[in-house]
């Protein structure tokens, strides 16, 4: 009985640690971006990778461990990071990041300024041995910072993955607003303001057919966004393209891999920047949010007109359904 009674506490406790979720990097903070976005700042262009929370635009605000575990290691003067903390979590075998800081705390403070003197401002990665510096949840770890590509002091907050691929390691980045434990609090509007097709432009309404022409292959990109209160605006997690009833194309930001940071411009097209997102409807190669593409099966089949929808969705749930006709043009 006695036995019984441990095993399913044991059981019960590994349930718990699993259902738990991470704590926000910055107390009582609000979201002021999402995964996936388009950004032309830093080195070059690349996916923001991260989601970003509010130090209420000050340097040295405590930045929170989201969970128990362990210092993995730290960049110094990463072109798009800044100065970053990596904490392991071998309750979730997740990794933690925390980016744009204005300095570390503690022992890993002592040993960043000791390479910091060395190194000055060039890049520095610094690995630590497993289980060498524990942290526990919400003990403070860093202070935010504007860092890196940050213009105005924020904390950047990631949620990554290492998977094994043959004798590869791959680092797959999710999106951190799955796993963290926090409630938008403010009014949203998820929208499609505009939709190019062969570099010709139309506005999108939401209860108006649009009609779209185009010419042997449609190429569409679609100027989409959710505004979040007064002064958030991120990307939607989720659009999708039906045409004559059929599923063509689907993107998803749900994970990117490392690897696929610098490639935004499978994804997004002309115009975009970190305050547009241009998002292409079609693409000739692959990475992990292209979720569907059939254009190739589709085109042949067609019409002259193909009535079509644009759906776009957050992820508190959100839908937005815009009506299409695409017109073939003669
Ligand atoms: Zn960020």
């Amino acid at each position: 009985m006695k036995k019984l009674i441990i095993i399913s506490l044991v059981l019960l406790s590994i349930v718990f640690a699993f259902s738990q979720r991470f704590l926000p990097p910055v107390k009582d903070s609000y979201l002021t971006s999402s995964f996936g976005e388009y950004r032309d700042t830093g080195d070059k262009p690349h996916f923001h990778l991260g989601i970003d929370f509010s130090s209420f635009s000050r340097i040295g605000y405590p930045v929170n461990a989201a969970a128990d575990g362990y210092v993995y290691k730290i960049w110094i003067n990463h072109k798009v990071y800044g100065n970053t903390v990596f904490l392991y979590h071998p309750d979730y075998d997740l990794i933690t990041v925390y980016a744009h800081l204005s300095s570390f705390k503690g022992l890993v403070e002592e040993i960043a300024n000791s390479v910091i003197s060395e190194v000055g401002n060039t890049f520095a990665e610094i690995k630590f041995p497993e289980d060498e510096i524990r942290v526990s949840k919400g003990e403070i770890i860093a202070y935010s910072g504007k860092s890196g590509e940050a213009e105005v002091p924020h904390v950047h907050f990631e949620v990554r993955e290492i998977k094994k691929s043959g004798n590869e390691k791959v680092e797959i980045v999710r999106d951190a607003l799955e796993f963290v434990d926090y409630v938008e609090m403010r009014p949203r509007k998820l929208e499609a303001l505009e939709i190019r097709s062969n570099n010709r432009t139309f506005k999108l309404l939401e209860d108006q057919v649009t009609e779209i022409p185009f010419a042997s292959l449609p190429k569409l990109a679609v100027k989409a966004d959710e505004r979040i209160g007064n002064n958030t605006k991120i990307v939607p997690r989720k659009i999708s393209l039906r045409i004559n009833d059929e599923l063509v194309y689907e993107i998803e930001f749900d994970a990117i891999r490392t690897d696929e940071m610098y490639s935004p411009n499978t994804i997004y097209g002309n115009g975009s920047n970190i305050f547009t997102y241009w998002i292409k409807l079609y693409s000739s190669s692959f990475i992990t949010p292209i979720k569907v593409n059939r254009w190739n099966e589709i085109a042949f089949t067609l019409k002259d007109r193909n009535p079509a929808e644009l759906i776009l969705e957050d992820i508190w749930g959100t839908v937005k359904v815009y009506k299409l006709v695409l017109v073939k043009e003669m």
